[in-house]
């Protein structure tokens, strides 16, 4: 069981456009996941004490593409890698780096945004356009979002354009999930929760998923996920720690599915 799963932590969120503190993030996930209030086991019945984790810990990123070549390093030997964020920004680096390694594949991101912006005030690179450059990139076969409910015009079209598979939240159906044909990158922004949830993000936005619906989102993916990203989390926004404590159970419900779908 040891060594199974990389972990690393990217402490960065230059591209955060309305507030910073996605950067504060990943040591604070790791405490509520040792947090003498929880113990180590999945619901589905695995125990995934931290040993289990190959932990790289925090990096402290002074270039954006930085995040390319030390992702790079933690997926040579194609083990499934979870980064905690920082700011959405890094998924784009992190894949990057995944279509060196894995060639294309399906990506499947939970968010109350889209984050499918050409340019976010004069920046390519901002935490609302990720997923513009991943399908420029031709990175994803299949881009699957699930959660979004900030919809504009532009975005609309750039979903479109790239063909994307939208479930919004307004349309949600617990019962009617996407079918995944092929392993799967699994990113999940923290604000796709209900700001009632999970409040330590920069982005309130109302009428989210509950923590269940997305415990049951995750506990349905029947295919191996051989990355996954957990980003948003605002600590500065964050009440008694709860939202920590949701992305840490997030965290152990993702690498339950590791294990049992690898
Ligand atoms: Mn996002
Ligand atoms: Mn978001």
């Amino acid at each position: 069981m040891k060594n199974q799963i990389v972990l690393q932590g990217i402490c960065y969120d230059d591209k955060s456009s309305f507030m910073k503190g996605p950067a504060l993030a990943p040591p604070l996930i790791r405490k509520a996941y040792r947090s003498d209030s929880a113990n180590y086991f999945s619901e589905s019945g695995l125990e995934l004490k931290p040993e289990l984790f190959e932990d790289k810990g925090d990096y402290t990123i002074a270039e954006y593409f930085e995040i390319e070549s030390l992702t790079l390093k933690c997926i040579e030997q194609k083990r499934p890698l979870i980064s905690l964020g920082g700011d959405h920004s890094i998924t784009y680096p992190i894949l990057k780096a995944f279509y060196k390694i894995y060639g294309q594949i399906d990506v499947v991101h939970i968010d109350a945004h889209a984050d499918l912006y050409h340019e976010f005030e004069g920046d390519r690179y901002s935490h609302a356009c990720p997923f513009a450059r991943i399908m420029e990139d031709k990175i994803a076969s299949r881009l699957v979002q699930i959660g979004i409910r900030t919809l504009n015009t532009h975005q609309k079209n750039q979903a479109e354009k790239f063909g994307v598979e939208m479930l919004e939240m307004k349309n949600f159906e617990i019962n009617r999930l996407p079918k995944y044909d092929h392993p799967i990158y699994l990113s999940l922004d923290m604000d796709c929760l209900d700001p009632a949830f999970a409040p330590g993000v920069s982005h309130h936005e109302p009428g989210g998923l509950t923590t269940r619906q997305l415990l049951h989102i995750l506990q349905k993916i029947n295919v191996p996920i051989i990355g996954a990203d957990i980003v948003e989390y605002n600590p500065n926004r964050d009440l008694n720690g709860m939202t920590a404590m949701v992305a840490a159970k997030v965290v152990k419900e993702i690498a339950a599915q590791m294990l049992v779908n690898s």
